[in-house]
């Protein structure tokens, strides 16, 4: 973080009337003693041509959707090779919010975060038969030993492995609900629209083990619901619909999906009850709801999350078992559980973003706070100090907003330019210190850019305003 902090001015050349009301030790603000963020050090590529970001993808038939370019153009992401991305800062500010949102749900219900290795090697694979199942999705390599290994698409025969590896569980402990957020590989046939359909991506990714098929199905309502709970809180609107077991196996499984245009599933929804399935799963000569006979209606939605009932199915070939209430060996009922986070966060700016502007679910937004000083030697220059004055300020007294304050010091800027910068990249507020900051008391402008409010406050009122954000 040092590279991107600046030292601050010392304010000995502010006027005496700006230092009217200000605490005396702003005054003379010692310099080092306190620091700032700047938006002139971050590595932040921006305001890419259409025809810049075009060449950046070198396929520019598959740039086709609002968050892949929008993405692109704004510098939250850069190419790497088919279906592989750099995360820029400012993504990675925002999945690391995400994955925090997603650990707190998951950890309210129980859940333990592991880290299990990519290189998964083929026997766990050959054990189940899907190092041949998966076909070419895996992507496989071999070793100086020449033992083949996959980059893990997924992880149940790992997870499953290794709770086998515990000799000595007691149904007492379970259930154990153990999930990881971790890099995933797919080779993928088609990998396009950005970070929705990646070869390389995020998954969380949680496996459950329980004594009971009872006690299972109870475990697996209960993801179901954190997951709900998971989706509100981002503002995601998502439907649980009926769904294929796939590759995965078991019994029951269901997805959440994002309703939207650009998404790949389709699914049935029934106007009167709450039935809804994946296209796939439906007999398609089937117009009427299977409950309740009223009409279907059909949506296309982005699959952010998918949820499986497994059985014994993975704890039958590894032996994953337990001590039972009669002392007795038994294998373990299993669920497994997964959300695409990177998927997550560009289905969030896919649905929250206008054609030109990315807008971010409040609590994921990379910065909180952007703040505007007035440009180098224009009429309004003298409202710098205050500017800078109340970014100290709101770090002191909103301590949950340290390190969601940007200052755009790119001062040689008019505003309106540097404006037309943070209303692309979308923090929920800018705050501007322009003409009316001259105003005694000074006024700051400040822009709700979820809202599109924009609102004339003091100093005080400003404070107030974001005293009652809410951060991860
Ligand atoms: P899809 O049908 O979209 O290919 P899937 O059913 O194969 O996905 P799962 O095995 O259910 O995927 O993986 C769990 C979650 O991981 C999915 O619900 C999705 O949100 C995410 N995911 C799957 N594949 C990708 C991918 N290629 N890029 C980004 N996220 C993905
Ligand atoms: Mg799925």
């Amino acid at each position: 973080m040092e590279g991107l902090l600046t030292r601050c001015r010392p304010l000995a050349t502010r006027s005496p009337q700006f230092c009217q009301g200000l605490p005396p030790r702003y005054h003379h603000c010692a310099p080092g003693k306190r620091k700032r963020l700047v938006l002139s050090r971050m590595f932040q590529p921006q305001n890419l041509r259409e025809d810049q970001v075009l060449s950046l993808e070198g396929r520019s038939g598959e740039l086709t959707c609002k968050s892949q370019q929008l993405m692109l153009r704004v510098g939250l992401i850069h190419p790497a090779s088919p279906g592989c991305y750099h995360l820029l800062p400012y993504s990675v500010r925002a999945l690391e919010k995400l994955v925090q949102v997603i650990d707190q749900e998951m950890q309210a219900i129980g859940g333990q975060k592991v880290n299990m290795p990519s290189l998964s090697p083929a026997e766990l694979w050959r054990a189940t038969g899907r190092w041949n199942l998966m076909g070419k999705e895996l992507l496989r390599l071999r070793d100086r030993h020449g033992k083949d290994y996959c980059l893990g698409p997924t992880h149940e025969e790992a997870i499953t492995a290794l709770v086998a590896s515990q000799k000595t569980l007691s149904y007492k402990q379970l259930p154990f609900l153990l999930y990881q957020v971790t890099r995933k590989f797919r080779d993928e046939p088609r990998p396009r629209f950005g970070l929705l359909r990646g070869r390389e991506f995020y998954m969380k990714d949680m496996y459950t083990f329980d004594a009971s098929a009872d006690a299972a199905r109870e475990t697996y309502s209960l993801v179901c619901e954190a997951y709900g709970r998971l989706f509100d809180r981002l503002g995601l609107h998502c439907v649980k619909v009926q769904a294929d077991v796939g590759s995965i196996g078991g019994t029951m499984s269901h997805e959440f999906q994002l309703p939207m245009a650009v998404g790949e599933d389709r699914f049935a929804m029934c106007s009167s009850c709450s039935f809804s399935a994946n296209m796939e799963t439906l007999d398609l000569s089937q117009n009427n709801c299977p409950a309740c006979q009223e009409p279907l209606t059909e949506t296309r939605g982005i699959e952010v999350g998918h949820t499986f009932y497994l059985g014994t199915k993975y704890s039958s070939v590894f032996n994953a078992r337990f001590t039972n209430e009669r002392g007795e060996p038994s294998l373990a009922e299993m669920g497994c559980y997964g959300l695409g986070v990177t998927r997550i966060l560009a289905a969030a700016i896919e649905m929250f973003s206008t054609e030109d502007c990315v807008r971010w679910p409040g609590l994921l937004a990379p910065y909180q706070v952007c703040l505007v000083p007035p440009k180098k030697g224009s009429k309004e220059a003298a409202a710098t100090e205050l500017a800078e004055f109340l970014y100290d300020q709101i770090t002191e007294a909103v301590p949950q907003l340290r390190g969601e304050l940007l200052l755009d010091d790119r001062t040689h800027l008019t505003i309106g330019n540097r404006l037309k910068d943070a209303n692309m990249l979308g923090y929920p507020f800018v705050i501007v210190a322009g003409k009316r900051a001259l105003e005694d008391p000074a006024q700051f402008e400040v822009r709700c850019q979820n809202t599109e409010e924009v609102l004339f406050l003091s100093r005080e009122g400003v404070l107030d305003l974001l005293s009652r954000v809410q951060v991860v």
